[in-house]
């Protein structure tokens, strides 16, 4: 495999995996915002999940968890935005500096869901291709995970109105999300490295 994640061209069509699991990118473009090093960051990752199916098998349960404990929280916030997005007169998508990251990847690759055709944006002067006049296109698994606990200023008053056993409910949910999606990385990591 290259080395090589340049992100600028056609080029990358290999990225080598520590090269993936570095997370490293460009302070000025995010990781893997070029169609071609999309798609080679996605070959790359699949095959090193293919070369190590059985030994990966534990991390799969813990992406597992995490899909589990995610779903467990959609419909709450699902009812945030429908009483706050459609109205929004400023969608913090348009302006959100948001990608998906390599514990997002990870965790789509091994809990089967659809990835993403590309990266949210190519260069931060853009807006997140996903977004729509009627909200998110993706579905909200697929989203980074930011996307999903990033609750607007709105949002938060809303919550804060419900019973604290619902606030106290998701506040637990995302911080074992959280920690269930760093260690999905560092056994992943672990097992391949
Ligand atoms: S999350 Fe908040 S800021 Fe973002 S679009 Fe919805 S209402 Fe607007
Ligand atoms: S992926 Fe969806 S929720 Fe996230 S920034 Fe893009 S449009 Fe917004």
């Amino acid at each position: 495999m290259s080395a090589e994640n340049t992100d600028t061209g056609p080029d990358s069509l290999e990225i080598s995996s520590g090269k993936i699991m570095q997370n490293n990118y460009r302070q000025d473009m995010p990781p893997w915002g070029s169609g071609a090093a999309w798609d080679a960051a996605n070959r790359s990752l699949d095959s090193l999940i293919q070369r190590n199916r059985m030994a990966l098998d534990p991390v799969v349960i813990l992406a597992q968890k995490v899909q589990a404990r995610m779903v467990s929280i959609f419909s709450l916030l699902d009812d945030l935005c429908q009483v706050t997005c459609p109205w929004c007169p400023d969608p913090c998508c348009l302006a959100a500096r948001v990608w998906i990251d390599f514990k997002d990847l990870l965790f789509l690759h091994l809990a089967g869901h659809p990835v993403p055709p590309e990266q949210l944006l190519s260069d931060f002067k853009e807006s997140c291709r996903y977004w729509s006049p009627r909200g998110c296109t993706l579905p909200r698994v697929s989203r980074p995970w930011v996307c999903t606990w990033h609750l607007c200023p709105t949002q938060k008053v809303i919550l804060r109105r419900k019973a604290p056993s619902v606030q106290e409910k998701l506040r637990h949910a995302v911080q074992g999300i959280t920690a269930g999606r760093k260690a999905m990385e560092a056994e992943f990591i672990r097992i391949v490295s």
